[in-house]
């Protein structure tokens, strides 16, 4: 992905009530909607948008959110005390955290580049933008997960 920052380089957001807070030393790697069913579940609306780090230029700086596994292959992180989702993991994509972009301090700081997921975009919400549009499966990292998946075949242990 494209770097998504506007040049400034520290980047810093938290959930809702206060008590999660993070930090990134970076702008954002690059910035997505997605509108698969475990993003808009996740996030309680018709998309999710996020911003994704380093996970090396990345630290909570207050608190942690409370994980919960929404799939073999990533983790939903939110605030126990709020619920204000602010983060997705994935073991395909292991380099990166995603955050949602509405918890930054300042979401203008992350400008989506691509929709994906919109297999599942809810018909009655079509996006004038031009940006590019992919279904989940167009990611190839994710795809062989996904078939294996779908194949009810063990995927390989991971440990986080
Ligand atoms: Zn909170
Ligand atoms: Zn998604």
């Amino acid at each position: 992905m494209k770097n998504a920052g506007a040049g400034r380089k520290k980047v810093s957001g938290g959930c809702l009530c206060g008590a999660v807070r993070y930090e990134a030393t970076v702008a954002p790697a690059g910035a997505a909607y997605c509108h698969c069913r475990m993003c808009q579940r996740s996030v309680g609306n018709v998309f999710g948008a996020f911003a994704g780090f380093p996970v090396a230029s990345f630290k909570f700086t207050r608190g942690r959110p409370k994980r919960y596994r929404s799939s073999p292959i990533a983790w939903r992180g939110f605030c126990a005390r709020c619920g204000s989702p602010l983060t997705c993991e994935s073991t395909e994509h292991a380099e990166n955290i995603l955050v949602t972009i509405g918890s930054l301090d300042d979401p203008g700081q992350a400008a989506p580049q691509a929709h994906w997921g919109i297999e599942s975009q809810v018909k009655w919400y079509k996006p004038a933008d031009k940006l590019p549009r992919h279904k989940t499966v167009e990611d190839a990292r994710v795809r062989p997960v996904a078939a294996k998946v779908r194949a009810g075949k063990p995927l390989a242990a991971r440990n986080r």
